[in-house]
């Protein structure tokens, strides 16, 4: 058995990266990382701009200016300024060539053509310098960054309307259990609802995976050696749930083996998701997780998104981890590293209850997982705490 942090190394050294990039629109660029660099094709902003409504000046000798004309957002004239002249301006306006310092509106007394300034200038104030924000030929945004809104929105004011992104993986999720039942049907004594296709689906489209397939299995040798082979050659990564521990039904890590799937790992040294199971095959990256829905969306969080991140060339795979102050006392149970569902407040972090496996509920409450190391014990409040940021995108 290996400990935590060689799983999630072995992970991201052997899964597959995607070799297949796209052009999208801007619009369309949403939570796809970028393949290339994207190159600014303008100064930005593209001219000396006014910060400010207010004078445009050519800073004359004393505090008394004359008007000689105006200028307003969208306009393209750039009247010329002798010393002690001014125009009126407003913010976003390109400021005349001639004018070497902009004073805002509420600094100003205005006598029909003469202006009076109120405070001591300085050359350049008030001016956006033109390409302050980026130069023509200068990295607006990095390869390996994922899109955000506002990545759209600074790439749109330089007027880019396409990029080239890293394909998405295609992922399934296989669920196994005779126990299964698919909400809607009717619950017969010993089955339970199925939920794990359902909430992985979810979780995924959250983070920006829409590529995403459900499975479904029987408890039954043969099926899933079928089922597992069909869907291993479709798909970038495979997530099956359930029937990798060791019970007799279990058959996920026997189908895997003689499909041909080579194993990286088979069990970690954790709690909750002790039988984790990571393999490949071919391009396709293969987990086998548990089949609690909690002990699922842990391993979920922890090892299998860092993969999809890495799998799209993302510059940041790693989820975010501090150390942060327990709020209170915990005492856990167990000797395994533990990952414990929690929330962040304020600057410190609750272990939430509800930790059982089986017992999802909390992660609806948890922002961060608190990781302890093996063989803590009791934990006091104000100790600090290694503690994982779930990925909001
Ligand atoms: P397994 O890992 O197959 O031994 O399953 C462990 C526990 O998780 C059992 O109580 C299963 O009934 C439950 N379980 C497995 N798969 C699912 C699923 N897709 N949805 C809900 N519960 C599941
Ligand atoms: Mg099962």
């Amino acid at each position: 058995m290996i400990d935590t942090t060689t799983a999630l190394e072995l992970v991201l050294l052997h899964g597959s990266m995607s070799t297949k990039v796209l052009e999208v629109d801007l619009k369309d660029g949403l939570d796809y990382v970028l393949a290339k660099d994207v190159i600014s094709e303008i100064d930005m902003p593209p001219f000396r701009q006014s910060a400010m409504d207010g004078y445009a000046l050519h800073i004359g000798d004393d505090a008394t200016y004359t008007m000689v004309g105006e200028v307003k957002a969208g306009d393209n004239n750039n009247p010329t300024l002798q010393k002690g002249e001014a125009v009126r301006i407003f913010t976003g306006a390109p400021v005349p060539v001639t004018a070497n310092t902009v004073v805002m509106q509420e600094k100003v007394t205005v006598d029909g053509s003469r202006i009076t300034i109120e405070e001591s200038l300085k050359e350049n104030t008030n001016i956006r310098p033109q390409g302050e924000q980026i130069k023509v030929g200068g990295v607006a945004i990095n390869k390996g960054t994922t899109i955000k809104g506002v990545h759209i929105g600074f790439l749109a004011s330089l007027g880019v309307t396409k990029i080239t992104v890293c394909e998405k993986p295609s992922i399934a999720i296989v669920v196994t259990g005779n126990e299964l039942i698919s909400p809607g049907g009717t619950l017969s004594y010993g089955e339970i609802y199925e939920s794990n296709g359902a909430m992985l689906t979810a979780v995924l489209k959250e983070l920006g995976y829409k590529n995403t397939f459900v499975v479904t299995i029987k408890d039954d040798y043969d099926k899933t050696k079928k089922v597992l082979k069909e869907t291993l050659g479709k798909h970038d990564v495979v997530i099956v749930t359930g029937g990798v521990s060791v019970g007799d039904y279990d058959f996920v890590g026997k189908a895997f083996n003689v499909i041909g799937v080579q194993e990286i790992f088979y069990k970690v040294k954790q709690k909750p998701g002790k039988p984790l199971f990571f393999g490949k095959k071919e391009g396709t990256s293969i987990f086998g997780l548990p089949g609690n829905p909690a002990a699922a969306l842990s391993c979920f969080y922890i090892y299998v998104y860092p993969l999809l991140k890495k799998y799209e060339g993302a510059e940041h795979m790693n989820l975010l981890t501090i150390s942060l102050p327990l709020l209170s006392n915990y005492t856990v149970k167990g000797t395994q590293a533990q990952f414990l569902k929690a929330r962040i407040e304020g600057a410190g972090v609750t272990i939430l209850g509800g930790q059982s496996s089986a017992m999802v509920r909390a992660f609806g409450d948890a922002n961060a997982l608190v990781c302890l190391p093996r063989n803590s014990a009791e934990i006091k409040k104000g100790q600090n705490v290694k503690t994982i940021l779930l990925p909001t995108k």
